[in-house]
């Protein structure tokens, strides 16, 4: 067992040697905000620090260390040189509040990130704020409202959300105090229609939506589905955690959509699922541009939020104006700008980080690297899924393609040899490889949610499917050894009810 850093703390001992004294002056403390007491910090040796943290590192499962079909998360390889650039030196001394004129060269990456965002969504316009893909939610029904409240539509109060929706919709509606009303899912894994021809009228704020949906397919009938919410005077939102299937492919503008966030950091180039920070942008159709989020960069001299179609900025030059040219200057949009603005919602600009590794991606990408993104992400997903059914797993959408994930289920082996999704999950640790998501969605019984992603070669995955496949043969016969996993890992199987219900990690001295 890993031993606590607190428990190789020694008293006296300090990392002082390798480094200069420095004398510390209190004085300007006034004394009553000073420290009476000692800070309880572990004391050990540079070394000892260093030790303890990369052990620590070592045990967890990693994008750099193993396979991550975390379905719904796009657990991708990023590009390292998406982190060098967004780390170079001038974007980490910038000081967020640093005046605009000191900031040109930010400005124009934040612009032109805009702008290839807008170009790969077919939105009217991009807000970058938001912190996380949930908060683009919160973004995106909050400006929902504010729509109809501008229109003195006062009514419009549900929101519309599929039963196989992700969590945070429901939540998001309740945040912005919305009621939620559920729409059925058919057997194909498509919203049930005449469900919601039912569910719409003059109380339908809008419907949120993910595309392809988390049961891993495409909805069809979204043409059909954005008909039916405008005419009954709702708007549509899109959950865009699943963009990284159709990137370069189809753009949910197209598909009539008013609002959507994108979860910069599961498609574009921040590891998801470290709870590390995230941008949640959001994009938005002609009638939602006066309630962006702000700020938002703009072209100062221009007409504050630019309308119309996006021009292609993938192959313009980095902000680089050509010679003789004055370059555009770039300036912040604020309240004065959008006056029917739902405000601030991150200090500054959201996380500068992550808009910059998602800035170089997609300049890294281009257009046609997206496409590349968007064909490989699902040729990969749907080679796995085809590998899987011919090795005896059941499907849970047998009839449709895969889009980038797809969901096998374990009923069957459940009711024949009581081996669950969580046995699997377990015992695929002692394999190598982190688990799929697993019973969500809730639609499906003992799911599995695998997403292989466009980063993975074919011996990965060939390799996964036999880690499955010899899973399923060990609980064929002995249950209880895959019941008994993981094996190889610093802890066994952990009691995940009271894990939730009593967590307790504080380190108490004795
Ligand atoms: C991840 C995810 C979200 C929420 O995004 P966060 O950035 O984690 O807040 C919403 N919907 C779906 C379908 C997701 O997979």
């Amino acid at each position: 067992m890993e031993k606590l850093i607190f428990e190789i703390s020694r008293a006296g001992r300090s990392a002082d040697a390798q480094h200069p004294q420095f004398a510390v002056d209190t004085a300007p403390v006034p004394a009553a905000l000073r420290r009476k007491t000692k800070p309880k910090l572990p004391e050990v040796s540079e070394l000892q620090a260093v030790r303890h943290f990369t052990r620590l590192s070592r045990l967890n499962f990693s994008i750099d260390t193993h396979f991550y079909p975390l379905g719904s998360c796009t657990m991708k390889y990023n590009p390292r040189a998406c982190n060098t650039l967004a780390m170079l030196p001038e974007f980490l001394a910038r000081h967020p509040l640093a005046p605009e004129s000191h900031s040109q060269g930010f400005l124009a990456c934040m612009y032109e990130l805009q702008e290839i965002l807008m170009d790969v969504t077919g939105m009217a316009g991009v807000s970058l704020t938001p912190m996380a893909g949930a908060q683009g939610e919160f973004a995106g029904v909050a400006m929902i409202r504010a729509y109809h409240q501008a229109r003195n539509d006062l009514e419009r109060t549900e929101i519309l959300v599929p039963d196989a929706a992700h969590g945070t919709n429901p939540a998001t509606a309740v945040q912005c105090g919305c009621t939620v009303r559920e729409i059925p899912t058919n057997a194909e894994g498509d919203v049930d229609l005449e469900a919601l021809k039912a569910a719409v009228g003059p109380k339908t704020a809008g419907i949120m939506l993910t595309n392809p949906s988390t049961l891993g397919v495409f909805e069809r009938n979204i043409k059909k589905i954005a008909e039916i919410v405008h005419q009954a005077g709702g708007l549509l939102y899109y959950d865009g955690a699943n963009l990284n299937a159709i990137l370069g492919k189809v753009r949910p503008g197209d598909m009539g959509f008013d609002v959507i966030h994108m979860n910069l950091h599961k498609t574009f180039s921040t590891p998801h699922g470290g709870g590390g920070p995230g941008a949640g942008a959001v994009g938005v159709s002609q009638r939602l541009l006066p309630f962006m989020p702000i700020p938002v960069v703009a072209i100062d001299g221009q007409n504050c939020v630019r309308r119309g179609p996006a021009p292609a900025p993938a192959s313009a030059p980095a902000g680089a104006a050509a010679e003789g040219a004055v370059s555009p200057s770039y300036r912040w949009l604020d309240e004065r700008d959008l006056p029917q603005t739902i405000g601030r919602l991150s200090a500054f600009m959201g996380n500068a980080g992550v808009l910059l590794r998602a800035y170089v991606y997609a300049r890294l990408l281009g257009r046609e690297g997206m496409h590349r993104v968007g064909e490989y992400a699902t040729l990969n997903a749907n080679y796995l899924m085809a590998k899987l059914r011919d090795a005896g797993f059941d499907l849970a959408f047998p009839s449709r393609r895969a889009s980038h994930e797809f969901i096998i289920t374990l009923k069957r082996q459940k009711k024949e040899i009581e081996l669950t999704a969580t046995d699997v999950a377990k015992r695929l640790l002692d394999y190598g490889y982190h688990a799929p998501t697993v019973y969500f969605p809730l639609l499906v019984p003992e799911c599995l949610l695998i997403e292989p992603t466009e980063t993975e070669d074919k011996e990965t995955l060939d390799n996964f499917v036999d880690a499955l496949v010899k899973i399923w043969d060990e609980a064929k016969a002995d249950i209880q050894k895959v019941k008994g996993a993981p094996y190889t890992m610093p802890v066994r199987r952990l009691d995940d009810v009271r894990a939730v219900r009593q967590l307790d990690v504080r380190y108490q001295a004795a």
